[in-house]
């Protein structure tokens, strides 16, 4: 699959198979197209050529007329209930409280009853820690308490498949250790397959089961972590690694 935004060719010929339940995280320099990677499996971007499957499901098909298209509106719409993501800078919505902001997913998308889908958001706004917080506006929660209501309103349309992009790079560093708390909660304790771009190189390490790291819209080496991270065979690794490391 390969992705272009116009001429920049962002990812090239990406061959890319991710088993059920593994935990996978993305790293590599900045602009090297792991962002990107999420976004097409979010069908936030196309793709130019390839295809991108889900469970033996297109996301893209080949259409005689226009080339690549995305699948049916219909199949888009399913396909995006089984796929949850988290993005750095949160993205609540400001106008609702914390609780709302979990209840409504699976009250629009998934057809819950406002009492059900509370009840769900509850629960999980206790499973982040958060249990007192839901009457809270985003504008009265700090960085951190903010992005355990996103997790929190990821889980709570129980995605099969759910992104994390760079989810602490926006947060004070004091602040970091909250959320990598509940991330590796998810990690160790649910099946759900996981697709992490990070920049914390040990919790990345410490929650994957493979490691990918991307140069320049490729993928330049994968593996388990203690071999990336150990033993690393390309020299782009190596560097990139005694850099950030
Ligand atoms: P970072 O670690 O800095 O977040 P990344 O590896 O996630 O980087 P991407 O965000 O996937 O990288 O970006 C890959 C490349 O695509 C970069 O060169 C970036 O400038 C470019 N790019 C991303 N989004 C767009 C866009 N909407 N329009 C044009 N170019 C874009």
């Amino acid at each position: 699959m390969s992705k272009l935004y116009g001429a920049l060719a962002v990812l090239k010929d990406l061959n890319l198979q991710v088993t059920h339940g593994e935990k996978i995280a993305l790293i590599g320099p900045s602009g090297s197209g792991k962002t990107t990677i999420l976004r097409i499996l979010m069908t936030l971007e196309a793709i130019q050529n390839g295809t991108v499957w889900v469970d033996g499901e297109p996301l893209w098909h080949m259409s005689g007329k226009s080339g690549l298209v995305p699948a049916s509106e219909r199949h888009l719409h399913h396909m995006r209930r089984r796929i949850g993501m988290v993005f750095q800078h949160f993205n609540l919505f400001p106008h609702m409280s914390a609780l709302e902001n979990v209840a409504q997913p699976p009250r629009i998308v998934l057809g819950l009853s406002r009492e059900e889908a509370e009840e769900r958001a509850q629960g999980l706004l206790r499973l982040v820690g958060l249990a007192d917080k839901g009457a809270n506006y985003p504008s009265q929660l700090s960085g951190g308490q903010k992005q355990r209501v996103a997790i929190a309103r990821a889980l709570a349309m129980k995605p099969e498949i759910l992104l994390f992009d760079e989810p602490t790079s926006a947060l004070d560093p004091e602040l970091v250790e909250e959320v990598l708390a509940v991330l590796r909660e998810i990690a160790h304790g649910s099946a759900m397959t996981c697709l992490l771009v990070t920049h914390e190189m040990s919790f990345a390490r410490e929650i994957s089961d493979r490691i990918l790291f991307l140069d320049g819209g490729r993928i330049v080496e994968e593996g388990k972590p203690d071999e990336i991270f150990s033993e690393p065979r390309e020299e782009r690794t190596r560097l990139f690694l005694k850099k950030i490391i």
